[in-house]
């Protein structure tokens, strides 16, 4: 329409036509599809042609605690084992603000060079806790998210630590179908994730920092003693000096421990991962371990316990959770907690007699 003020009698500047107004709603919207589950072989197909996203989603399904999908996850798992196990497995632990992330996109990006394709997956006990994780949903790697041949998959954020940890454990299994030769398991080193870690990975790597006075506080004896690396981290600047003085001290602790295992005795090496120093050398102690324990068979020994470890942890987890989701036995609970509480029972009468309810509850039935 025109606009009145464009007649003769204004003059003036013209007015232009205006346009007509868009409608609130995007026309081009699309409701999203619901994401439509794939049968096992069909997942298994797209792993092994190492498709991303389809992987994702097996992942997804594998940390989900819908019966169904647990269904499909654990057909999948099962298909793929037989292509897996072909990759170099290594945990990656230390305190928040050593570097982890720092370090695992450049060390990601080194091995990279050498081919091959790298996952980065994570355990971090403190998602369940606090519901939020030291480990982050934030893209940490900002290199290595770009790179294609990269898979990065933050932790499974629901369930016990060792519910955690299976799954991650199950998500090398798919990694692994899907081609990828190399695995890093990250986690915070400051609880007993690092158990759980080194019970899924060939090498242990434990970063450190210099600086904090006493070297060797704060971190757990047990963390040091499964560490088959310990790289101080930081080593530029004006901190060089006190890296190296750390470097001794860890050196002179290790001395201390008994040899592990594996015959390998545990080095201790300076690097920057912010500045890129020392990166190749930490990659070459990794690689003489590798040639180390192939040569003695540990490698395939420790693969074996590992194993064995993960069929009685997923008995007991599967016990656990079985006997504290019968409704029955969680009433039971609450009522004798109340008893333990109040002296009217004692501990182990009523830990029976809870147990004894169960047992009588499961008589005939199979696991689920
Ligand atoms: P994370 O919590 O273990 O993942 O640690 P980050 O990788 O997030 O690093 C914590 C902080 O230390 C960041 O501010 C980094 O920039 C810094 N940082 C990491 N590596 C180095 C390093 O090699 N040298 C120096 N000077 N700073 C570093």
């Amino acid at each position: 329409m025109e606009h009145p003020e464009n007649e003769d009698k204004f003059a003036g500047l013209a007015v232009n036509k205006g346009i007509a107004q868009p409608p609130a709603v995007n026309p081009y919207f699309h409701r999203k599809k619901q994401r439509q589950l794939y049968s096992a072989g069909e997942y298994v197909e797209g792993i092994l042609k190492g498709d991303i996203s389809i992987l994702s989603q097996a992942v997804t399904l594998v940390e989900s605690q819908v019966p169904e999908h647990q269904e499909i996850a654990q057909e999948v798992i099962e298909k793929c084992l037989p292509y897996s196990g072909n990759s170099l497995r290594i945990g990656i632990t230390g305190v928040p603000g050593a570097g982890k992330s720092t370090s695992i996109d450049v060390f990601g990006l080194h091995v990279l060079k050498r081919g091959g394709k790298l996952a980065v997956l994570a355990i971090d006990p403190s998602s369940e806790r606090s519901k939020g994780s030291i480990l982050g949903d934030k893209t940490r790697m900002e290199k290595l998210s770009l790179n294609p041949k990269a898979f990065i998959r933050p932790s499974p954020a629901a369930g016990s630590l060792g519910g955690v940890a299976r799954k991650t454990r199950e998500t090398i299994v798919l990694c692994e179908a899907a081609g990828y030769n190399n695995i890093f398991v990250e986690t915070v080193g400051v609880g007993q994730s690092e158990t759980a870690v080194h019970s899924m990975v060939d090498f242990f790597l434990l970063i450190q920092l210099a600086g904090t006075g006493d070297e060797l506080q704060g971190i757990k004896r047990g963390i040091m003693e499964m560490a088959d690396g310990i790289i101080i981290n930081k080593a530029d600047g004006d901190n060089l000096d006190r890296a190296k003085l750390a470097q001794t001290e860890f050196r002179n602790a290790l001395h201390l421990f008994p040899l592990p295992p594996s015959g390998w005795s545990p080095e201790v090496l300076t690097y920057s991962g912010y500045y890129e120093l020392g990166i190749a050398e930490v990659w070459e102690m990794i690689d003489r371990y590798f040639d180390f324990v192939k040569k003695s068979g540990y490698f395939y020994e420790k693969r074996r316990e590992q194993e064995e470890y993960w069929m009685y942890e997923t008995i007991n987890d599967h016990l656990k959770s079985n006997f504290y989701n019968n409704p029955e036995i969680e009433q039971l609970l609450d009522v004798k907690q109340k008893m333990v509480l109040n002296s009217q029972q004692s501990s182990f009468t009523a830990a029976h007699e809870v147990l004894l309810r169960y047992f009588e509850l499961m008589q005939g039935k199979s696991p689920k």
